[in-house]
């Protein structure tokens, strides 16, 4: 089995990991989570050599949504996820854009397919579990590949934190349950990214994360 690859692309400033998997061998790979500065993401693709066959989408904030549809469009292929309860978060983007003063930069996206808990994902042999973790917005997804023990969780658990909850469709009690009776399940060696700053693993923050110790 080839190897699955992975890089990060920070973008917008909000400084969202825009995230790049792929399969060593086919380089077939999926776009999560661009959120912007597009320029930069497609760069990251053509330097690695990556051909895009999907774009995941972990949830409908603009800084993880905003650059989808041009990105769909550049490469022809399809926005999968998150959940379907996120849609008013994605019919509303250009109304995000401008609670954060950039209107005109900024266009609502319509995914191709929701996904829901219990789908599989597949990056060529590499498979993702996908579940519904909702808390930090309604409709938010995580992957999980349980033979590579890691995942892309979004912003529902930082390294040291955990996703906000002050914003449209926040659930603090809903996010705190999606944290430890989904993530909180997975085995300590389990590594993931997110949708923000550095990546961690599920036995660090179980050990030391003070939203859940
Ligand atoms: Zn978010
Ligand atoms: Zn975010």
């Amino acid at each position: 089995m080839a190897n699955l690859q992975i890089a990060v692309v920070a973008v917008t400033a909000f400084q969202q990991n825009c995230t790049l998997m792929w399969d060593e061998e086919s380089k077939e790979g999926v776009i999560i989570d661009p959120g912007g500065d597009n320029d930069r993401v497609k760069e990251a693709i053509s330097e690695l050599g990556i051909k895009p066959t999907a774009i995941w989408l972990t949830h409908g904030h603009i800084d993880h949504a905003a650059g989808a549809m041009e990105m769909k469009e550049d490469f022809g292929i399809d926005i999968v996820g998150p959940h379907k309860d996120d849609l008013p978060l994605l019919d509303g983007l250009e109304k995000q854009a401008q609670m954060f003063g950039l209107e005109g930069q900024v266009r609502n996206c319509q995914p191709d397919r929701w996904l829901e808990e219990g789908d599989v994902m597949q990056i060529g042999e590499h498979q993702f579990d996908v579940f519904h973790c909702p808390g930090h917005a309604p409709g938010h997804v995580v992957f999980y590949n349980k033979k590579a023990a890691f995942a892309h969780v979004g912003d529902v658990l930082f390294a040291g934190s955990i996703g906000r909850t002050d914003l449209p469709g926040g659930d603090h009690e809903a996010l705190i349950n999606s944290i430890k009776t989904t993530l909180m399940s997975w085995p300590d060696n389990v590594q993931f990214i997110c949708g923000h700053g550095p990546a961690s693993s599920i036995g660090q923050e179980r050990t030391s994360n003070p939203f859940l110790v």
